[in-house]
Protein backbone atom coordinates (compact mmCIF):
# COMPACT_ATOMS: atom_id res chain seq x y z
CA UNK A 1 0.00 0.00 0.00
CA UNK A 2 1.28 3.44 -0.92
CA UNK A 3 1.62 5.57 2.20
CA UNK A 4 1.73 9.19 -0.32
CA UNK A 5 -1.43 9.82 -2.26
CA UNK A 6 -1.11 8.09 -5.73
CA UNK A 7 -1.71 10.04 -9.13
CA UNK A 8 -4.26 8.20 -11.03
CA UNK A 9 -2.55 10.27 -14.21
CA UNK A 10 -5.59 8.63 -16.46
CA UNK A 11 -8.16 10.04 -18.78
CA UNK A 12 -10.17 6.65 -18.33
CA UNK A 13 -10.62 3.72 -16.51
CA UNK A 14 -10.68 -0.18 -17.94
CA UNK A 15 -12.53 -3.31 -16.46
CA UNK A 16 -12.18 -6.90 -16.16
CA UNK A 17 -15.59 -7.86 -17.60
CA UNK A 18 -18.83 -6.76 -19.01
CA UNK A 19 -20.52 -6.74 -15.46
CA UNK A 20 -17.09 -4.23 -14.11
CA UNK A 21 -18.39 -1.90 -17.32
CA UNK A 22 -21.88 -2.42 -16.85
CA UNK A 23 -21.36 -0.83 -12.62
CA UNK A 24 -19.08 1.92 -13.85
CA UNK A 25 -21.51 2.74 -16.60
CA UNK A 26 -24.36 2.98 -13.98
CA UNK A 27 -22.33 4.94 -11.23
CA UNK A 28 -21.19 2.33 -9.14
CA UNK A 29 -17.55 2.75 -10.10
CA UNK A 30 -14.83 5.42 -11.81
CA UNK A 31 -15.94 6.01 -15.60
CA UNK A 32 -13.86 8.93 -17.17
CA UNK A 33 -11.94 11.45 -14.97
CA UNK A 34 -13.89 14.70 -16.46
CA UNK A 35 -16.56 12.94 -14.01
CA UNK A 36 -14.30 11.76 -10.95
CA UNK A 37 -10.88 10.61 -10.43
CA UNK A 38 -9.75 8.97 -7.18
CA UNK A 39 -7.00 11.29 -6.66
CA UNK A 40 -8.91 14.17 -6.99
CA UNK A 41 -11.75 12.54 -5.04
CA UNK A 42 -9.13 12.28 -2.00
CA UNK A 43 -8.65 16.27 -2.26
CA UNK A 44 -11.86 16.78 -2.01
CA UNK A 45 -12.44 14.95 0.92
CA UNK A 46 -9.86 16.47 2.44
CA UNK A 47 -10.98 19.69 2.22
CA UNK A 48 -14.32 18.70 3.26
CA UNK A 49 -13.36 17.55 6.61
CA UNK A 50 -11.37 20.99 7.08
CA UNK A 51 -14.69 22.61 6.09
CA UNK A 52 -17.13 20.10 7.66
CA UNK A 53 -18.78 19.67 4.92
CA UNK A 54 -20.16 16.29 3.39
CA UNK A 55 -18.85 16.92 0.41
CA UNK A 56 -16.57 18.51 -2.17
CA UNK A 57 -15.50 19.11 -5.74
CA UNK A 58 -12.44 19.89 -7.20
CA UNK A 59 -11.95 22.27 -10.38
CA UNK A 60 -9.60 23.69 -13.00
CA UNK A 61 -9.42 27.08 -11.30
CA UNK A 62 -11.13 29.11 -8.66
CA UNK A 63 -13.30 31.01 -11.00
CA UNK A 64 -13.98 27.48 -12.82
CA UNK A 65 -15.51 26.88 -8.98
CA UNK A 66 -17.15 30.02 -8.77
CA UNK A 67 -19.00 30.18 -12.13
CA UNK A 68 -20.20 26.49 -11.79
CA UNK A 69 -21.30 27.20 -7.81
CA UNK A 70 -23.36 29.90 -9.17
CA UNK A 71 -24.90 28.44 -11.94
CA UNK A 72 -25.57 25.12 -10.05
CA UNK A 73 -26.99 26.92 -7.46
CA UNK A 74 -28.96 29.88 -8.58
CA UNK A 75 -31.37 27.99 -10.53
CA UNK A 76 -34.89 29.82 -10.58
CA UNK A 77 -36.10 25.99 -9.38
CA UNK A 78 -35.00 22.48 -9.35
CA UNK A 79 -33.61 21.34 -12.21
CA UNK A 80 -35.70 18.94 -14.30
CA UNK A 81 -34.89 16.53 -17.19
CA UNK A 82 -34.45 18.55 -19.67
CA UNK A 83 -32.18 20.81 -17.42
CA UNK A 84 -34.65 23.08 -15.73
CA UNK A 85 -34.86 26.70 -15.17
CA UNK A 86 -32.81 29.45 -16.50
CA UNK A 87 -30.68 31.31 -13.43
CA UNK A 88 -32.66 33.76 -11.16
CA UNK A 89 -31.29 36.84 -9.55
CA UNK A 90 -27.76 36.68 -7.89
CA UNK A 91 -26.69 39.74 -5.81
CA UNK A 92 -22.71 39.56 -5.18
CA UNK A 93 -20.74 41.92 -2.78
CA UNK A 94 -18.86 44.51 -3.63
CA UNK A 95 -15.07 44.33 -3.42
CA UNK A 96 -15.23 40.51 -4.34
CA UNK A 97 -12.21 39.42 -6.78
CA UNK A 98 -12.10 40.61 -9.93
CA UNK A 99 -13.05 37.89 -11.96
CA UNK A 100 -16.25 36.85 -9.83
CA UNK A 101 -17.72 40.69 -10.59
CA UNK A 102 -17.11 40.42 -14.35
CA UNK A 103 -19.09 36.98 -14.20
CA UNK A 104 -21.76 38.21 -12.14
CA UNK A 105 -22.00 42.02 -14.31
CA UNK A 106 -21.15 40.61 -17.87
CA UNK A 107 -22.45 36.70 -18.07
CA UNK A 108 -25.08 36.89 -15.64
CA UNK A 109 -27.48 39.02 -17.34
CA UNK A 110 -26.52 37.39 -20.42
CA UNK A 111 -28.09 34.29 -19.09
CA UNK A 112 -30.95 35.90 -18.13
CA UNK A 113 -30.37 36.30 -14.85
CA UNK A 114 -30.73 39.60 -12.68
CA UNK A 115 -27.59 40.29 -10.86
CA UNK A 116 -26.89 43.47 -8.77
CA UNK A 117 -24.35 44.47 -6.19
CA UNK A 118 -24.30 45.65 -2.84
CA UNK A 119 -22.18 46.00 0.41
CA UNK A 120 -21.63 42.35 1.53
CA UNK A 121 -20.41 43.26 4.96
CA UNK A 122 -23.45 45.64 5.22
CA UNK A 123 -26.25 43.17 7.13
CA UNK A 124 -29.03 45.49 6.21
CA UNK A 125 -28.13 46.67 2.97
CA UNK A 126 -28.10 43.21 2.04
CA UNK A 127 -31.50 42.82 3.91
CA UNK A 128 -33.38 45.66 1.62
CA UNK A 129 -31.24 44.20 -1.76
CA UNK A 130 -32.75 40.90 -1.06
CA UNK A 131 -36.05 40.19 -3.12
CA UNK A 132 -38.95 37.56 -3.46
CA UNK A 133 -36.48 36.23 -6.47
CA UNK A 134 -33.11 36.14 -5.33
CA UNK A 135 -31.86 33.24 -5.47
CA UNK A 136 -28.26 33.22 -4.60
CA UNK A 137 -25.63 36.04 -2.61
CA UNK A 138 -21.75 35.36 -3.31
CA UNK A 139 -19.78 36.91 -0.49
CA UNK A 140 -16.41 36.68 0.59
CA UNK A 141 -15.58 35.76 4.00
CA UNK A 142 -12.72 38.49 3.90
CA UNK A 143 -13.13 40.89 0.59
CA UNK A 144 -10.04 41.95 -1.22
CA UNK A 145 -8.15 44.52 -0.91
CA UNK A 146 -9.75 46.71 2.17
CA UNK A 147 -10.45 42.92 4.16
CA UNK A 148 -13.83 44.03 5.01
CA UNK A 149 -15.39 40.92 6.86
CA UNK A 150 -19.14 39.93 5.91
CA UNK A 151 -21.47 39.18 9.06
CA UNK A 152 -21.92 35.65 8.08
CA UNK A 153 -24.37 34.33 10.69
CA UNK A 154 -26.61 36.94 9.74
CA UNK A 155 -26.11 35.96 6.33
CA UNK A 156 -26.91 32.47 7.17
CA UNK A 157 -29.88 33.26 8.76
CA UNK A 158 -31.15 35.61 6.15
CA UNK A 159 -30.54 32.35 3.48
CA UNK A 160 -32.50 30.20 5.29
CA UNK A 161 -35.19 32.40 6.04
CA UNK A 162 -35.71 34.35 2.82
CA UNK A 163 -34.45 31.14 0.52
CA UNK A 164 -31.99 31.58 -1.30
CA UNK A 165 -28.31 30.11 -1.81
CA UNK A 166 -25.50 31.64 0.27
CA UNK A 167 -22.24 30.64 -1.45
CA UNK A 168 -19.27 31.79 0.39
CA UNK A 169 -15.63 32.25 -1.25
CA UNK A 170 -13.36 31.57 1.43
CA UNK A 171 -10.26 31.55 -0.38
CA UNK A 172 -8.58 34.79 2.03
CA UNK A 173 -9.56 33.03 5.17
CA UNK A 174 -8.70 29.31 4.36
CA UNK A 175 -10.94 26.44 6.49
CA UNK A 176 -8.23 27.13 9.04
CA UNK A 177 -9.38 30.30 10.08
CA UNK A 178 -13.61 30.11 9.52
CA UNK A 179 -15.66 27.30 8.73
CA UNK A 180 -18.67 29.18 6.82
CA UNK A 181 -20.66 26.17 6.63
CA UNK A 182 -21.48 26.55 10.37
CA UNK A 183 -23.04 29.76 10.02
CA UNK A 184 -25.43 28.59 7.65
CA UNK A 185 -22.99 29.19 4.34
CA UNK A 186 -25.00 26.53 1.57
CA UNK A 187 -21.09 26.16 0.13
CA UNK A 188 -17.66 27.01 0.08
CA UNK A 189 -15.44 27.98 -2.31
CA UNK A 190 -11.58 28.41 -2.87
CA UNK A 191 -9.31 29.39 -5.02
CA UNK A 192 -6.50 26.44 -4.53
CA UNK A 193 -4.20 28.26 -6.30
CA UNK A 194 -3.48 30.17 -3.11
CA UNK A 195 -3.30 29.04 0.54
CA UNK A 196 -4.10 25.76 -0.10
CA UNK A 197 -2.05 24.91 -3.20
CA UNK A 198 0.64 27.24 -1.14
CA UNK A 199 3.37 27.17 -3.62
CA UNK A 200 2.46 29.41 -6.90
CA UNK A 201 2.31 26.37 -8.74
CA UNK A 202 -0.73 25.03 -9.40
CA UNK A 203 -4.20 26.36 -10.72
CA UNK A 204 -7.34 25.37 -8.83
CA UNK A 205 -10.64 25.62 -7.26
CA UNK A 206 -13.02 23.85 -4.53
CA UNK A 207 -16.51 24.05 -3.73
CA UNK A 208 -17.98 22.14 -0.78
CA UNK A 209 -21.10 21.47 0.74
CA UNK A 210 -23.85 19.00 1.72
CA UNK A 211 -24.06 15.87 0.20
CA UNK A 212 -27.01 17.40 -1.86
CA UNK A 213 -25.25 20.67 -2.56
CA UNK A 214 -22.90 18.79 -4.50
CA UNK A 215 -24.84 16.56 -6.32
CA UNK A 216 -26.55 19.57 -7.87
CA UNK A 217 -22.65 20.91 -8.78
CA UNK A 218 -21.39 17.58 -9.91
CA UNK A 219 -23.86 17.81 -13.31
CA UNK A 220 -22.72 21.10 -13.96
CA UNK A 221 -19.05 20.39 -13.64
CA UNK A 222 -19.40 17.40 -15.38
CA UNK A 223 -21.55 19.08 -18.32
CA UNK A 224 -19.27 22.27 -18.12
CA UNK A 225 -16.08 20.20 -18.08
CA UNK A 226 -14.30 21.76 -15.52
CA UNK A 227 -12.65 19.51 -13.50
CA UNK A 228 -9.17 19.76 -11.71
CA UNK A 229 -6.10 17.56 -13.40
CA UNK A 230 -5.15 14.65 -11.10
CA UNK A 231 -1.48 15.98 -10.99
CA UNK A 232 -2.63 18.99 -9.93
CA UNK A 233 -5.39 17.36 -7.26
CA UNK A 234 -1.98 15.57 -5.98
CA UNK A 235 -0.08 18.74 -5.56
CA UNK A 236 -3.50 20.28 -3.95
CA UNK A 237 -3.45 17.11 -1.36
CA UNK A 238 0.28 17.66 -0.73
CA UNK A 239 -0.32 21.47 0.42
CA UNK A 240 -3.13 20.81 2.52
CA UNK A 241 -1.34 18.52 4.58
CA UNK A 242 1.49 21.80 5.25
CA UNK A 243 -1.74 24.73 5.20
CA UNK A 244 -2.50 24.94 8.86
CA UNK A 245 1.18 25.12 9.32
CA UNK A 246 1.82 28.06 6.71
CA UNK A 247 -1.25 29.98 7.45
CA UNK A 248 -0.42 30.26 11.20
CA UNK A 249 2.73 31.54 10.29
CA UNK A 250 2.10 33.83 7.70
CA UNK A 251 -1.18 35.19 10.19
CA UNK A 252 1.31 36.18 13.00
CA UNK A 253 3.90 37.58 10.84
CA UNK A 254 1.21 39.36 8.76
CA UNK A 255 -0.33 41.29 12.30
CA UNK A 256 3.31 42.05 13.00
CA UNK A 257 3.90 43.81 9.76
CA UNK A 258 0.49 45.34 9.89
CA UNK A 259 1.50 46.67 14.03
CA UNK A 260 5.06 47.56 12.65
CA UNK A 261 3.73 49.61 9.50
CA UNK A 262 1.12 51.53 11.07
CA UNK A 263 4.05 53.12 13.48
CA UNK A 264 6.32 54.10 9.89
CA UNK A 265 6.69 57.67 7.88
CA UNK A 266 5.15 57.63 4.63
CA UNK A 267 2.60 54.95 5.82
CA UNK A 268 -1.09 56.69 6.09
CA UNK A 269 -3.06 53.69 6.54
CA UNK A 270 -2.89 50.30 7.48
CA UNK A 271 -5.88 47.78 6.79
CA UNK A 272 -5.53 44.71 8.91
CA UNK A 273 -8.74 43.10 10.29
CA UNK A 274 -7.78 42.46 13.96
CA UNK A 275 -6.49 46.08 14.28
CA UNK A 276 -8.52 48.35 16.85
CA UNK A 277 -8.84 50.60 13.71
CA UNK A 278 -10.54 48.33 11.45
CA UNK A 279 -14.19 48.66 10.80
CA UNK A 280 -14.81 44.82 11.19
CA UNK A 281 -12.45 44.22 14.11
CA UNK A 282 -15.19 42.90 16.37
CA UNK A 283 -16.70 40.74 13.75
CA UNK A 284 -12.75 39.47 13.12
CA UNK A 285 -12.58 38.34 16.74
CA UNK A 286 -15.77 36.44 16.35
CA UNK A 287 -15.99 34.50 13.06
CA UNK A 288 -12.00 33.93 12.60
CA UNK A 289 -9.97 31.44 14.68
CA UNK A 290 -7.36 32.06 17.86
CA UNK A 291 -7.92 35.57 17.19
CA UNK A 292 -6.27 35.50 13.88
CA UNK A 293 -7.00 38.50 11.31
CA UNK A 294 -5.58 36.58 7.66
CA UNK A 295 -2.05 36.80 6.02
CA UNK A 296 -3.06 39.78 4.01
CA UNK A 297 -2.29 43.53 4.72
CA UNK A 298 -3.00 46.27 2.59
CA UNK A 299 -1.61 49.92 3.38
CA UNK A 300 -1.81 53.13 1.71
CA UNK A 301 1.57 55.51 1.20
CA UNK A 302 -0.58 58.28 0.32
CA UNK A 303 -0.24 58.52 -3.58
CA UNK A 304 1.02 56.48 -6.65
CA UNK A 305 3.73 58.16 -6.85
CA UNK A 306 4.26 56.45 -3.54
CA UNK A 307 3.09 53.22 -3.92
CA UNK A 308 5.16 53.28 -7.19
CA UNK A 309 8.36 53.49 -5.44
CA UNK A 310 7.45 51.00 -2.51
CA UNK A 311 6.59 48.90 -5.12
CA UNK A 312 10.15 49.01 -7.15
CA UNK A 313 12.37 49.00 -4.16
CA UNK A 314 10.88 45.93 -2.19
CA UNK A 315 13.91 43.01 -2.80
CA UNK A 316 12.82 40.29 -0.67
CA UNK A 317 9.18 40.58 -1.19
CA UNK A 318 8.01 39.93 -4.98
CA UNK A 319 6.30 42.26 -6.89
CA UNK A 320 3.31 39.55 -8.21
CA UNK A 321 -0.53 39.60 -8.41
CA UNK A 322 -1.92 36.62 -6.43
CA UNK A 323 -1.70 35.68 -2.88
CA UNK A 324 -1.44 32.74 -0.23
CA UNK A 325 1.71 31.62 -1.88
CA UNK A 326 5.12 30.83 0.97
CA UNK A 327 6.59 33.35 -0.76
CA UNK A 328 5.25 37.25 -0.26
CA UNK A 329 3.58 38.71 -2.95
CA UNK A 330 3.20 42.68 -3.13
CA UNK A 331 0.58 43.92 -5.80
CA UNK A 332 -1.23 47.32 -5.97
CA UNK A 333 -4.87 47.35 -6.97
CA UNK A 334 -5.60 50.21 -9.07
CA UNK A 335 -3.41 49.19 -11.52
CA UNK A 336 -4.18 44.84 -11.20
CA UNK A 337 -7.09 43.89 -9.58
CA UNK A 338 -8.81 46.82 -9.65
CA UNK A 339 -7.53 48.29 -12.93
CA UNK A 340 -10.69 47.45 -14.97
CA UNK A 341 -13.14 49.83 -12.21
CA UNK A 342 -13.54 53.45 -13.28
CA UNK A 343 -11.30 56.25 -11.45
CA UNK A 344 -15.07 57.06 -9.32
CA UNK A 345 -15.34 53.68 -8.81
CA UNK A 346 -12.24 52.83 -7.35
CA UNK A 347 -12.47 55.95 -5.12
CA UNK A 348 -16.41 54.42 -4.05
CA UNK A 349 -14.99 51.04 -3.48
CA UNK A 350 -12.09 53.05 -0.98
CA UNK A 351 -9.08 51.49 -3.72
CA UNK A 352 -7.14 54.76 -3.83
CA UNK A 353 -4.16 55.25 -5.99
CA UNK A 354 -1.28 54.94 -2.60
CA UNK A 355 -3.02 51.26 -1.97
CA UNK A 356 -0.68 48.37 -1.92
CA UNK A 357 -2.02 44.80 -0.73
CA UNK A 358 0.61 42.48 0.58
CA UNK A 359 0.73 39.14 0.63
CA UNK A 360 2.60 37.37 3.69
CA UNK A 361 4.34 34.36 3.08
CA UNK A 362 6.64 32.30 5.87
CA UNK A 363 9.69 33.67 5.23
CA UNK A 364 11.36 35.10 8.56
CA UNK A 365 9.34 38.02 9.61
CA UNK A 366 12.50 40.21 10.35
CA UNK A 367 13.62 39.53 6.95
CA UNK A 368 10.21 40.92 5.64
CA UNK A 369 10.01 43.77 8.11
CA UNK A 370 13.32 44.94 7.56
CA UNK A 371 12.54 44.81 3.59
CA UNK A 372 9.51 47.32 4.58
CA UNK A 373 12.12 49.68 6.42
CA UNK A 374 14.71 49.95 3.40
CA UNK A 375 12.17 50.11 1.11
CA UNK A 376 10.02 53.00 3.01
CA UNK A 377 13.38 54.44 3.72
CA UNK A 378 14.53 55.75 0.41
N1 LIG B 1 -11.69 33.98 -5.53
C1 LIG B 1 -10.77 34.81 -5.01
C2 LIG B 1 -11.05 35.43 -3.68
C3 LIG B 1 -9.60 35.10 -5.69
O1 LIG B 1 -8.69 35.94 -5.15
C4 LIG B 1 -9.38 34.49 -6.96
C5 LIG B 1 -8.16 34.76 -7.75
O2 LIG B 1 -7.38 35.65 -7.45
C6 LIG B 1 -10.36 33.64 -7.47
C7 LIG B 1 -11.50 33.40 -6.74
C8 LIG B 1 -10.18 32.98 -8.81
O3 LIG B 1 -9.32 31.91 -8.63
P1 LIG B 1 -8.34 31.33 -9.77
O4 LIG B 1 -7.34 32.39 -10.04
O5 LIG B 1 -7.79 30.11 -9.13
O6 LIG B 1 -9.17 31.05 -10.96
Amino acid sequence: MSHALPIFQTSNFSYPDAAAADSAASGGAYLYSRHGNPTNEAFEQAIANLEGAEAGLSFASGQAAVATAIFALARADSDGPGGGAAIGEVLASDGIYGGSTELVRDLLPAHGSAARFVAGWDTDAVAAAVGSATRALLVETISNPLLRLADLPALGAMARNRGFALIVDSTFATPCLCRPLEHGATAVVHSVSKYIGGHGDLLGGIVVGSAATIARVRRYRTLFGGIMDPFCAWLAARGTRTLALRVERQCATAARLADVMATLPGVQRVHYPTRADHPDQMRARALLAAGAGGAIVSFDLGGGAAARRFYDRVRLIVRAASLGEVTSLLTHPASFSHKGLSPDERARHGISDGLLRLSVGIEAPEDLEDDIRQALAH
